[in-house]
């Protein structure tokens, strides 16, 4: 199939589109929580809905279903320094993540996590994120 026939069917199907981005955020972390380091297993919104967060890239975490469900409608940075497993390190990661600068997001989880994330996934992955600029609105 052709890159063009891609672009094309992800016009046709709004929901394949929502689907290959919530891939693309999982992979950007290396399908870890952004929060605690677990697999990711669901989608975060930082800040929640409920609070006018927008479902976009720069709002929308990897996370695992603990983390989501106990964060819940809560402020993300005051419920995530509460946590046992709060490492200042993530929480700077997910500010740079909310800035866009998803390279830098990177580089600090990788720092946290240093057996996860590998360097050369960072290089693919922003490049990646550069690509999916125009993805960033979505529906999730
Ligand atoms: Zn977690």
């Amino acid at each position: 199939m052709h890159n063009r026939d891609a672009v094309f069917l992800e016009d046709l199907c709004p929901k394949l589109r929502v689907r290959r981005w919530r891939q693309s955020l999982h992979s950007y972390t290396g399908k870890s929580c952004i929060y605690c380091g677990n697999t990711s297993e669901s989608i975060d919104h930082v800040i929640p809905l409920s609070l006018g967060g927008l479902s976009i890239t720069e709002n929308c975490v990897p996370a695992c279903l603990s983390c989501n469900g106990d964060k819940s409608d809560k402020e993300a940075f005051d419920w995530y320094r509460q946590q046992k497993f709060y490492d200042p390190r993530r929480a700077m990661a997910i500010r740079a993540w909310m800035d866009g600068d998803l390279r830098l997001a990177l580089r600090l989880l990788q720092w946290a996590q240093p057996n996860d994330i590998k360097d050369k996934e960072i290089s693919k992955n922003s490049k990646l994120a550069a690509m999916n600029k125009d993805w960033s609105f979505q529906t999730v």
